[in-house]
């Protein structure tokens, strides 16, 4: 499947889900987001799916309105959410390290990865013989520092 140019529900801005996004939901059995991932509203999370206004969570689906797993009314969230500081540089270090460990109480994938052949990394899609590289699709042969042929923009990164 191909990248495609969705309209927002929410804010009616365009917005794309690439190919292996879709490839992604379809493995994951949910349907492709409606709303752009700027009114989707997560952050600090890992592994969420279908959420929205979610903050620090971990292995979520098709909530809304939880803060590190816990559910609250709207505006009990939207309370919680203006009292913390999120210009606060130790703010964000004390929130990274909370999220870092609510995450060792869940399962968690070792890799993410569809068609893929004698591969190391996470995030691989239709590629054969890649070693230590993450977040690429169609590549062939690659191992760092040779270039990869194909890889998601913004995204991919060879160590
Ligand atoms: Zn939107």
């Amino acid at each position: 499947m191909n990248s495609e140019q969705r309209i927002c529900q929410n804010c009616k801005q365009s917005f794309i889900i690439e190919s292996e996004d879709f490839m992604f939901y379809e493995k994951m059995k949910v349907p492709p987001p409606t709303w752009c991932p700027e009114c989707t509203n997560v952050s600090f999370s890992l592994n969420l799916q279908n959420c929205m206004d979610c903050f620090g969570c971990v292995n979520l689906k098709n909530k809304q309105h939880c803060i590190f797993n816990e559910q609250y009314t709207k505006e009990e969230y939207e309370q919680k959410m203006k009292e913390f500081d999120f210009g606060s540089y130790s703010f964000v270090q004390e929130m990274k390290k909370k999220v870092s460990e609510l995450s060792l109480k869940y399962p968690r994938r070792y890799v993410e990865g569809l068609n893929n052949e004698q591969v190391v990394g996470d995030y691989i899609f239709n590629s054969k013989n890649v070693a230590q590289c993450t977040e690429v699709t169609d590549c062939e042969n690659c191992k760092p520092p040779i270039e990869i042929s194909k890889v998601l923009p913004m995204y991919a990164s060879c160590t």
